[in-house]
């Protein structure tokens, strides 16, 4: 059995890196770059072939598709999700996946730019890697294993699956989305239409490991305003915009609430951007923290220094406006504790010591699982994403594969 798997797996992702998807985050269209449908509808194809009938790309770069039932049991639908796009952080255009097979533990020079160096003290999970076949790209661009290879486990789960009826499995709905890297994973997604009520994203890192928390996020936006005037008659009356949004920076604590102070479980208040003219400025800001609680206290923190910097500038004014963006999915996942569960009993199915963790970030599970789609994230095996040195291993693959299999199979044991 896992041989076949093994096989599957890795030469499937291995053609799917090869398919340049990256997103756009200045795109205003749906998917924001044509490009993603070009792998989008491979996989239709190859779900047809592997003789899934319903498997359709809809026009928003939606793949759907549903693996029938084969139990007599009434078994919740679940559904299993990635992303076809790659992060528009790094080039993912010809894509050249290199196989270091039975690797031995040395530093990986990447052929096509040899200062892209994958060191082993620098990465650390690979030191649990010796003897297995790692994937990296060529030096020059991503791989592309976030999140092809959770797309390659999804694909590989679902053929072994089809052709292995004596696995008990209630109905699998696969749900493959674009543009999560520009966090529009979710814009265009129908629920309604998928009909799964409960859902696991293969898009996490290390092998055994499930995420059941994120940061809760919202951005905020200050408009400053300002008083312009000629600066040769400006005396008592000028009030320089950018030299409140100055105040309001320098105001902010040097020694924490910031990321580059703050770890684990701690939040922060992030600028992100800021353009403008001595008559007004706009300050982005992303706001993080765990608890909705702990943005609102931070958001709280933010508007009292707006205060404070505004008793210098008083005929000034600054508009405060908070977008929510999404919410820690632990909220919504602790009112289905066996969901999380089931996945992590799948992970030990395997052989492997299952680890929960949280993401100091969001996932498309964040946002499903606010949606009414509780869904938690698997590990899929990749690895230091977004960048030249980005890898994978087929191992990691495989097991994620058998992760897919047993938990399908728990949710039939346990209806
Ligand atoms: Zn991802």
């Amino acid at each position: 059995m896992s041989n076949n798997i093994t096989l599957d797996v890795g030469s499937r992702f291995l053609n799917y890196v090869k398919i340049d998807t990256q997103s756009d985050p200045n795109s205003n269209t749906n998917p924001s770059t044509e490009k993603q449908k070009d792998l989008s509808r491979i996989l239709v194809q190859e779900l047809l072939d592997i003789g899934i009938s319903d498997a359709h790309l809809d026009e928003w770069g939606y793949v759907y598709a549903t693996i029938p039932s084969n139990s007599d049991k009434k078994v919740p639908t679940i559904c299993f999700c990635s992303h076809v796009d790659t992060s528009p952080d790094c080039s993912g255009a010809n894509v050249k996946p290199i196989v270091h097979f039975n690797w031995q533990g040395n530093d990986i020079i990447l052929p096509d730019d040899n200062a892209q160096i994958i060191k082993v003290e620098e990465h650390p999970d690979l030191k649990s890697q010796i003897g297995n076949d790692i994937i990296t790209a060529s030096g020059t661009t991503l791989l592309g294993a976030d999140n092809k290879a959770g797309i390659a486990e999804i694909m590989a789960a679902a053929k072994f699956l089809m052709n292995n009826s004596e696995i008990k499995h209630g109905t699998i709905k696969i749900l493959f989305t674009p543009d999560e890297e520009v966090g529009r994973g979710t814009e265009k997604v129908d629920l309604e239409k998928l009909g799964a009520d409960f859902a696991y994203t293969m898009d996490g890192e290390s092998l055994g490991t499930l995420e059941d928390e994120t940061f809760s996020a919202d951005a905020v936006t200050l408009t400053i305003h300002g008083v312009s005037t000629h600066p040769g008659f400006a005396i008592g009356k000028l009030e320089n915009a950018m030299k409140i949004a100055g105040d309001i920076l320098s105001a902010l604590p040097k020694d924490t609430l910031s990321p580059e102070t703050t770890e684990g479980m701690e939040g922060f208040i992030h600028p992100t951007q800021i353009s403008g003219i001595q008559e007004s400025v706009k300050l982005d800001f992303i706001i993080r923290d765990f608890t909705v609680k702990g943005l609102k206290e931070k958001e709280n923190f933010l508007q009292n220094i707006v205060n404070q910097t505004l008793e210098f500038y008083p005929n000034s004014s600054i508009d405060f406006k908070i977008i929510e963006q999404y919410r820690n999915m632990k909220e919504v996942l602790v009112n289905y504790p066996h969901v999380v569960d089931f996945a992590m009993e799948a992970i030990e199915m395997t052989g492997i010591r299952p680890e929960r963790r949280s993401i100091r970030g969001g996932t498309d599970g964040s946002r499903l699982s606010f949606m009414g789609l509780p869904c938690p994230n698997i590990f899929a095996g990749e690895h230091a994403f977004h960048s030249k040195l980005e890898w994978v291993s087929v191992q990691d693959m495989e097991k994620a594969t058998q992760v897919i299999i047993n938990l399908v199979q728990i949710w039939e044991k346990n209806a």
